[in-house]
């Protein structure tokens, strides 16, 4: 019996043999298609003296299997580094590129990566980089010259520099771990920054200015000054029951009735005064790249002063030490719900409450240089509007960890606090800032004394009058 015709058995197999070979040939066909190694890299154009390059490289299938990084100027390849062992299917190529050391000139060259998966397919894979990048090789640092500089500091003040650096993409002043920006002004390669000593400044610190050019190479010069001492008072203040219970509700709503007060009060004094540091720091990238201010600062009138700035404060509960803490501002009493005038123009950076310091503003002289104003009843001023100096722009009261209506005013450079005597001041500002502009030929800046209108500031602090108000 014959179920199939012997022709038809022979189309069948034929038929199947076609099936196999195109399923065969469907198999190598995706296996060619499958894509190469994926190569990122963080864009840069710049390779500078010592140049820190990382590559991800991910196989789409299989694993990495070998990487290769080289250099192409003119048609010599310089491999950088070279990896054979196998990578796992992500590998992050690192390394720090010495053009110097490995025979590279200045100009135009080209980083090549060079990389392949371990995924087989029937045609060996084109030989090119997975990746190319051009860039430029730049050995040479920027030139910096300090042409002028405050030359009276102070721990706890503040100062000016003034530097010429060719080819810089950046300047900073650096006194010890913190750095000041340096901004543009005048002519070309001029730089002009701000800078503080802070209170706690330890002497022999080096203050210093570095700039940086694009590909990363540096040049550092000293800054020559004279640190004079300035003293700080210290202060013991009594925290008492009743303060606490109507201070917790506003700054530490979660706080639990059943816990005590003073675990509240310790957050309060120790967190929450942590986060109001972080985020003037955190602001100070908001400043205007130009001076705003004109003229001396201005005290608001007939106001007393309560606290100094940089006072260190024990706080006592219950008889024990529980505390201590730095107050960065001066407190300023006249009044209940007394006007607070900007202290001089500029712009609005924050409004609203900020932990310790209650409803806050915050404005922005240029520069780096801005003033803050705590414990305010009401704010009447919003962010990016423009205030002119003497403006209101909010009443005193006794938001945040205040007792009596007051205000809490600071002045910040870079987020860095420094003494508001020295912006006072008209002399100080003349001697310490305008002088140094002018030593290096620049117009001086905010320190229109002739159009200054504005009232003589109050008297200096008086040696603690009255009743203590303030926390
Ligand atoms: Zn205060």
């Amino acid at each position: 019996m014959r179920l199939v015709p012997r022709r038809s058995r022979t189309w069948i197999l034929v038929l199947l043999l076609l099936l196999v070979l195109a399923g065969a040939l469907s198999y190598l066909l995706w296996r060619q298609s499958v894509p190469d190694v994926r190569v990122t890299a963080a864009p840069r154009r710049f390779v500078g003296q010592k140049t820190p390059l990382t590559f991800l490289i991910e196989a789409a299938r299989g694993n990495v299997a070998r990487a290769e990084v080289r250099v192409v100027q003119g048609d010599q390849p310089v491999v950088v580094v070279k990896r054979e062992e196998p990578l796992g299917p992500r590998a992050e190529i690192a390394v720090t590129l010495e053009p110097a050391a490995v025979g590279l000139r200045e100009g135009e060259a080209t980083i090549e990566v060079w990389a392949r998966d371990d995924f087989w397919r029937p045609l060996p894979a084109r030989q090119r980089a997975a990746a190319s990048y051009p860039v430029t090789i730049d050995l040479t640092p920027p030139t910096l010259d300090v042409v002028a500089s405050t030359r009276y500091l102070a721990p706890g003040g503040a100062a000016l520099v003034v530097v010429r650096a060719g080819d810089a993409a950046r300047a900073e002043t650096r006194v010890g771990a913190l750095a000041f920006p340096t901004f543009p002004l005048g002519a070309p390669g001029t730089r002009v920054g701000f800078f503080a000593l802070p209170y706690d400044y330890a002497s022999g610190t080096p203050i210093t200015v570095t700039a940086e050019d694009e590909a990363g190479n540096s040049t550092s010069r000293g800054i020559s000054a004279e640190v004079l001492p300035r003293r700080f008072r210290r202060e013991r203040i009594e925290i008492k029951d009743a303060f606490l219970q109507a201070k917790i509700p506003e700054l530490l709503p979660q706080h639990p009735a059943s816990r005590p007060l003073l675990d509240a009060f310790l957050v309060i004094n120790r967190e929450q005064r942590r986060q109001a540091e972080a985020e003037k720091r955190r602001l100070a990238v908001k400043t205007a790249e130009r001076p705003l201010w004109e003229g001396p600062f201005l005290q608001p009138r007939n106001t007393k002063v309560f606290s100094n700035f940089a006072e260190t404060r024990t706080y006592v509960y219950a008889g024990r030490d529980v505390d201590t803490q730095v107050h960065f501002g001066y407190d300023l009493a006249s009044t209940r719900q007394a006007p607070v005038p900007a202290a001089n123009s500029g712009t609005v950076v924050f409004t609203g409450p900020l932990t310790i310091y209650g409803n806050t503003i915050i404005l922005d002289h240029g520069l780096g240089l801005m003033t803050l104003y705590g414990h305010l009843s009401t704010i009447a001023v919003n962010v990016g509007d423009h205030v002119a100096k003497g403006q209101e722009i909010g009443r005193t009261g006794t938001t945040g960890l205040a007792i009596g209506d007051h205000l809490h005013y600071e002045v910040l450079v870079h987020g860095v606090s420094v003494t508001p005597l020295e912006w006072w001041d008209a002399k100080w500002i003349r001697d310490r800032i305008s002088e140094p502009l002018a030593a290096a030929g620049l117009s001086p800046i905010g320190s229109a004394d002739s159009r200054d209108r504005a009232p003589r500031p109050a008297a200096v602090p008086a040696p603690r009058p009255g009743p203590r108000r303030t926390r």
